[in-house]
C-alpha cells in the first residue's frame, strides 16, 4: 500500500514537472514568434525608408580642391554652381533641367557612398567628382568671356529655374540612385559602360541611338602625331621599344559593341583606346587612323567617354520638343525620375 502511494506521488510530480516544462516551452515559442514579427515589421519599415536613402533638401559639404577648405552649403546653391560648370548655360532649359537632376543624383549617391571621406561629401575637382564654381567665380568667368550683364543675368535665371523647378528630383533604378554618368558628345550612339571601363554591365547604362546637332564645334576633331612623339610616349608608358615600322602598321585591333575603338595594335603590343585618349588628348575613343609618311593621324568623332547622357544630344533633343524627363529616360534605360520626400 505504502509503495503504491509513493509511486502515485512520484507520478503526480512527474506530470507537474512535465506541465511546467511544456508551459515554459510554449511561452518561449510565443515570445519568439512575437519578437520575430516585431523584427520583421521593423526591417520592413527600414527597407521601405532606406531602399533609397531618401533625404531631401540636404546641406552639402564641398571640399575646394585648391585650398582644401570645406564649405557647407544648401544643395540648391551647390547645384547652381555645378550645372553651368558642367553644361553651357546657353543650352536649352530642358537640357539644363536634365543636367540638374543628373548632378543631384550624382551628389546624393556620392554622399551615401562616403567617397569623399568623413569630413566632406563632394569636391569641386571635375576629374574626381563634378565641376563646381561658386556664383562670384562663375560671374567673373562669364565676364572674362565677354558676356554682357544682361546675358549673365539671363543665364543665372535659367540655371536657377533648372535647379529649383526640379527640386528634390533624382534618377533611380530598382529603388537606388543610378550612377549618373554623362559626357559632352557621342554623335550617333552612346556606349555600354562595361565596354569602356570593363567590370559589371548596368542595365540603365547601355548604348542608345543618339542625335546631335551638326554644328557642335567638337563633333569631329583631329590629332596629328609625329612617329617620334608617338614612339616616345608609347615606349615610356608600356616599357617597350616600338619602331618606325611598327608605326607604319598601326591598326585598330578591336571595336566595342557600339563601334568605338577598344584597342589598337602597335607592333606586338595591344594599346587600350582609353590609354590613347589620355596619352594623346584624343577627345574620344571613337576614331579612325590614317598613316602618312611620318605621322599618325587620329580622326576623332565626339567628345568624352560616351557613357550615359550626351549633353549635346540633350540640347538637340530639347530643341526638338523633348522635356527633361524624356531626355533622362532616353539616355538612362528603364530608370524612374522620383521626387525625394521632404517630410
Ligand atoms: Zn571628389
Amino acid at each position: 500500500m505504502n509503495k503504491k502511494i509513493k509511486s502515485l506521488h512520484y507520478f503526480t510530480i512527474c506530470i507537474i514537472i512535465l506541465t511546467i516544462i511544456l508551459f515554459l516551452i510554449n511561452c518561449y515559442i510565443l515570445k519568439k514568434s512575437k519578437q520575430e514579427k516585431i523584427e520583421e515589421e521593423e526591417n520592413k519599415k527600414i527597407n521601405e525608408k532606406n531602399t533609397i536613402e531618401y533625404k531631401a533638401d540636404q546641406t552639402i559639404r564641398v571640399r575646394y580642391s585648391k585650398t582644401n577648405e570645406i564649405v557647407a552649403m544648401d544643395i540648391n546653391d551647390y547645384l547652381r554652381g555645378v550645372v553651368p560648370s558642367e553644361m553651357p548655360p546657353s543650352y536649352n532649359i530642358e537640357a539644363l533641367k536634365a543636367q540638374a537632376i543628373v548632378a543631384r543624383t550624382y551628389t546624393y549617391r556620392k554622399m551615401i557612398s562616403h567617397g569623399e571621406g568623413e569630413d566632406a561629401d563632394i569636391c569641386d575637382n571635375h576629374t574626381h567628382c563634378q565641376a563646381f564654381y561658386d556664383k562670384d567665380t562663375l560671374f567673373s568667368i562669364w565676364k572674362k568671356r565677354g558676356f554682357s550683364d544682361e546675358l549673365i543675368k539671363e543665364y543665372w535665371d535659367k540655371i536657377n529655374e533648372a535647379v529649383v523647378s526640379t527640386q528634390n528630383q533624382v534618377i533611380t533604378y530598382n529603388g537606388e540612385y543610378i550612377k549618373a554618368f554623362f559626357h559632352a558628345s557621342s554623335p550617333y550612339k552612346t556606349e555600354n559602360i562595361d565596354q569602356i571601363w570593363g567590370g559589371e554591365k548596368l542595365p540603365y547604362l547601355v548604348s542608345v541611338e543618339n542625335i546631335e546637332k551638326e554644328d557642335y564645334s567638337n563633333r569631329t576633331s583631329q590629332v596629328i602625331l609625329l612617329f617620334s612623339d608617338f614612339i616616345s610616349k608609347i615606349n615610356e608608358k608600356y616599357k617597350v621599344k616600338i619602331t618606325n615600322d611598327d608605326c607604319k602598321n598601326v591598326c585598330i585591333n578591336e571595336y566595342t559593341t557600339s563601334g568605338r575603338v577598344k584597342n589598337i595594335k602597335v607592333g606586338n603590343i595591344i594599346v587600350k583606346a582609353e590609354d590613347l585618349r589620355t596619352l594623346f588628348s584624343l577627345k574620344s575613343t571613337d576614331f579612325k587612323i590614317d598613316i602618312t609618311e611620318d605621322k599618325i593621324v587620329f580622326n576623332v568623332t565626339g567628345y568624352g567617354h560616351g557613357v550615359g547622357m550626351s549633353q549635346v544630344g540633350a540640347d538637340t533633343y530639347a530643341s526638338q520638343g523633348y522635356n527633361y524627363i524624356d531626355i533622362i529616360k532616353h539616355y538612362y534605360t528603364g530608370v524612374e525620375v522620383e521626387t525625394l520626400d521632404t517630410k
